[in-house]
């Protein structure tokens, strides 16, 4: 089995920015960038322009900049294995960490797999339907497309994501439902009165979108009262889910100490996991921020750790 000092499992902005660090710091990082598991550069290779990551002041595409991230880390000398991890070993150091391709017995490793964004089964809204053709699951990254310029748009959910993305949409829809499956949203006072506030937003409560319809893309929604069963067609450019996300932490289980719901525990402050010498960066332990920056950010504080955490030891000089 192949050794390595750092193993890093994932290829978002923190896994990229782990890697630029740790290859800087003479780790000479390998980096699983995953290859089924979903497209190297995690969620920001499905989103369009980027347009509040610091140092763009016109903005960058996706792909664009996780390109420039994945070049930056191979610049300084990672090395880049596409291939996923299917199982790790923290039972004993050094850890081992298996791929479908590639294995390794890894002095440290830091997980930065990320989360995925949760998708409603709702007819019309998959791949082959509507899906990226109206229906997404990022206002923030899709919101601003010409598609959604001055038609209705749907967000579903009832959390902060829901009306932090409905107050963004404000900005290109003619008018914003927000479809809740309750007659409560979750999200913060603060949010919620700003969005309930806003002239061009209306709250569908106790409601569900059963269809979307439309041509090559989104032209109507049903929606449904869950109580009455009452339905409604409306008028749609764009659909938006906001109904959480999940990590991509199932790989870990029984290996380091999850939250209930799946995210990393890491110490306050740090990277550090419940394992030593395992570290863990961006939205696999953050389920608040889950910016490109604060995930950047989180890669850094990541390598940084790992570097003092093996001289403390004595494991590298
Ligand atoms: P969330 O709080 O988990 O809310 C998800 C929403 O989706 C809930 O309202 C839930 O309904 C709804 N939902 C879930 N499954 C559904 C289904 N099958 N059908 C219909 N609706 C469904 O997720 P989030 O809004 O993404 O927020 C996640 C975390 O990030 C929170 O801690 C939040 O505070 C934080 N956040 C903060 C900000 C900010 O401060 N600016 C912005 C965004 C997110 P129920 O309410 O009925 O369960």
């Amino acid at each position: 089995m192949k050794k390595a000092k750092l193993v890093i499992i994932g290829s978002g902005p923190a896994g990229y920015t782990a890697a630029i660090y740790a290859a800087r710091a003479n780790l000479e990082p390998v980096l699983y960038e995953g290859f089924f598991n979903g497209p190297s550069g995690g969620q920001l290779m499905m989103t369009t322009d980027v347009e509040n990551y610091p140092g763009f002041p016109e903005g960058i595409t996706g792909p664009e900049l996780m390109d420039a991230f994945r070049k930056q880390a191979l610049r300084f000398g990672t090395t880049m294995l596409q291939d996923d991890v299917i199982e790790v070993d923290f039972s004993k150091h050094p850890y081992k960490i298996k791929g479908n391709n590639h294995s390794y017995e890894a002095l440290s490793v830091i997980i930065a797999t990320g989360a995925t964004a949760n998708r409603l089964d709702i007819p019309g809204a998959n791949e082959g339907e509507f899906w990226q053709r109206g229906v997404t699951a990022c206002a923030v990254c899709d919101g601003a497309a010409p598609i959604f310029r001055n038609r209705p748009l749907f967000v579903i959910g009832g959390g902060d994501s829901a009306v932090e993305e409905a107050s963004f949409l404000t900005k290109f829809g003619s008018k914003v439902y927000i479809v809740h499956r309750r007659n409560q949203l979750r999200a913060s006072k603060i949010m919620q009165k700003r969005a309930l506030e806003h002239p061009k937003i209306e709250v569908l409560w106790d409601s569900v979108i059963t269809n979307i319809g439309g041509d090559h893309v989104v032209r109507n929604v049903v929606v449904k009262n869950v109580h009455s069963h009452a339905e409604k067609e409306y008028e749609a450019g764009g659909v938006f889910f906001a109904v959480g996300h999940t990590p991509n932490t199932t790989f870990l289980k029984g290996q380091i100490e999850l939250h209930d719901n799946g995210y990393i525990k890491v110490d306050p402050g740090t990277s550090k996991t419940s394992q030593e010498l395992v570290f863990a960066a961006g939205d696999a332990q953050d389920h608040v921020y889950r910016q490109a920056v604060t995930a950047a950010g989180s890669g850094c504080m990541a390598a940084i750790e790992v570097e003092r955490e093996l001289s403390v030891r004595g494991l590298i000089r």
